[in-house]
């Protein structure tokens, strides 16, 4: 979160004015969207349109509670974001800018970091980036290759490229593991998924985020003449 609460839903956040209640998973049971509004109330900004609105949707599978705080662009450029209470704990929620093997690998490797299968967390991670790379359309012979191939085209921001050298697990190209391999390093496995992580956040959700940003400049920009 940023500086204030009145600037949630300024910035980033999903498509569309309003709480999509089908984005709401209940932390309890797991159900997703199945829910009643239960209570309402906002708190609106003087001299302004923007409010905070103050949900509390009632589960119809298991009959717990979220309390959702959620707020709409002030400038009506079509975002809106939200938080909940209490947050889900458990499996990690990839982000839905990604395309959707990208986000199933992610997920997959986060879990095995969790668990401690640092195999399985390198493998992913690397099928995960191996994904986004062909989504990109890189051209290359192996994943850092296809890596350096973005980074050169501008896709990727050289200090991608550099970083790249220093990931370990990076120069481990193999699909499957090989008999004899050693065993991977917990610090290799987190090294890897960190770069991920970032590579991600670079490829899909900034861009996402700066083409938020243009709609939102856009009204105010039609405006004046
Ligand atoms: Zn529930």
């Amino acid at each position: 979160m940023t500086d204030s609460w009145w600037e949630l839903g300024e910035v980033s956040g999903f498509d569309g004015n309003r709480l999509d209640v089908w984005r709401l998973e209940c932390v309890f049971c797991g159900e997703k969207g199945n829910f009643g509004l239960a209570q309402h109330f906002d708190k609106k900004k003087a001299n302004s349109s923007k409010s905070l609105n103050f949900d509390l949707y009632q589960c119809r599978n298991c009959m717990g509670f979220l309390h959702v705080l959620w707020s709409a662009n002030e400038f009506g450029s079509g975002i809106y974001d939200f938080r909940v209470l209490p947050w889900p704990t458990g499996k990690p929620a990839p982000s839905e800018n990604w395309p959707p093997e990208v986000q199933r690998f992610w997920v997959q490797a986060k879990d095995s970091l969790k668990n401690e299968n640092w195999d399985a967390a390198a493998m992913m991670s690397r099928s995960a980036l191996q994904a986004a790379m062909r989504h990109k359309s890189a051209t290359g012979s192996n994943l850092k290759a296809e890596i350096e191939d973005l980074a050169t085209t501008g896709v990727l921001h050289p200090l991608m490229k550099d970083w790249s050298t220093e990931v370990r697990e990076l120069a481990n190209d193999s699909a499957h593991p090989k008999p004899n391999a050693p065993p991977t390093e917990p610090q290799d496995a987190r090294d890897i998924m960190k770069f991920l992580d970032f590579l991600l956040l670079y490829l899909y959700d900034l861009p996402k985020d700066i083409s938020n940003y243009r709609q939102r400049r856009r009204p105010t920009q039609a405006l004046t003449p």
